[in-house]
């Protein structure tokens, strides 16, 4: 397939794993980038970076059950089939996978993967059974989909460290590629949340980079104390009341132990409740 060839919207499991059949017996190697749709720009690098990698481009979009638990955003959670198939042409996607929730979850259905240390800190802890849902749908997809190459954002830092684990633990043969946080210019991490946010909280939101920023930027002068590191950023919160604070914590960033003494390679990720939207980033030291 090239970019001028039209784009495939495929529904069914079973043709989607046929399609996958077909192009690898013709020797074409698959890039592949799920999401859950309501696509921006974030979004939009992964698919770009994924048609330099690999002849075709598999993108899909499924909002997954399974990682959202009782009382989070399911059913509200943004769905623009229409705005995201645009999108998804213009940028050049081969193929366009849509699951529908009842074919990866029918009836009876009951096998999960859990990477069992990775999902406990973090996002894991106020979100109990969410990487559990991550890790079984992204299974599932390189199933389906059987690509050579996945393409993850580091927005989602935690499931990234997840999906790698899985996929050495799993000996999945499909290379797992991270990609850099796409943000406004504000600095605000472009998320599918970020729509659940008034003017107001939007500026107040702006907070949370700058809250990473400074940590990066004591790291840089110098201090490695993590808890000195994260009375700078929580300041940096506090005095602009960015919203409730789940967490912000200073980890390795392989195995996301936590640590007194920051060193390079590790990550500093936070979580605030800004409004009704629980938004999530972090940075890299
Ligand atoms: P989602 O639709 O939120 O599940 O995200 C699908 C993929 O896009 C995941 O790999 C995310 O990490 C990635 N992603 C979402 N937002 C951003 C962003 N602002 N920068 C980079 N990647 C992102």
């Amino acid at each position: 397939m090239t970019e001028s060839t039209r784009m495939v919207v495929v529904k069914g499991v079973d043709e989607m794993k046929a399609v996958s059949r077909a192009l690898r017996k013709d020797g074409k190697t698959i890039a592949f980038v799920p999401t859950m749709g309501a696509l921006h720009e974030g979004h939009l690098t992964l698919m770009a970076e994924g048609k330099k990698r690999a002849d075709v481009l598999v993108a899909s979009v499924f909002v997954n059950p399974a990682q959202f638990g009782p009382g989070e955003d399911y059913k509200k959670y943004t769905r623009d089939t229409e705005g995201d198939l645009d999108k998804m042409r213009r940028i050049g996607v081969d193929v366009a996978f849509f699951p529908e929730p009842g074919e990866i979850y029918p009836p009876g259905f009951q096998t999960y993967v859990e990477v069992t240390e990775l999902e406990k800190p973090l996002c894991g802890a106020s979100r109990p059974g969410h990487f559990r849902g991550v890790a079984t749908v992204v299974l599932k997809l390189f199933n389906i989909v059987r690509p050579d190459a996945a393409l993850f954002g580091k927005k989602d830092y935690q499931q990234l460290q997840v999906i790698k684990r899985m996929v050495r633990d799993l000996d999945l043969d499909v290379e797992i590629v991270g990609m850099p946080v796409v943000r406004e210019a504000s600095g605000l991490a472009m998320s599918s949340r970020n729509a659940y946010l008034s003017e107001e909280q939007r500026t107040r939101a702006g907070a949370l980079s700058r809250a990473l920023g400074e940590i990066k930027r004591k790291f840089d002068g110098g201090e490695r104390n993590a808890a000195a590191l994260l009375e700078s950023g929580r300041r940096v919160l506090t005095d602009s009341s960015a919203g409730d604070i789940d967490y912000l914590e200073i980890r390795n960033g392989d195995t996301l132990e936590e640590v007194k003494l920051a060193s390079p390679g590790d990550v500093a990720a936070l979580a605030v409740k800004v409004g009704r939207a629980r938004l999530i980033d972090n940075i890299e030291l």
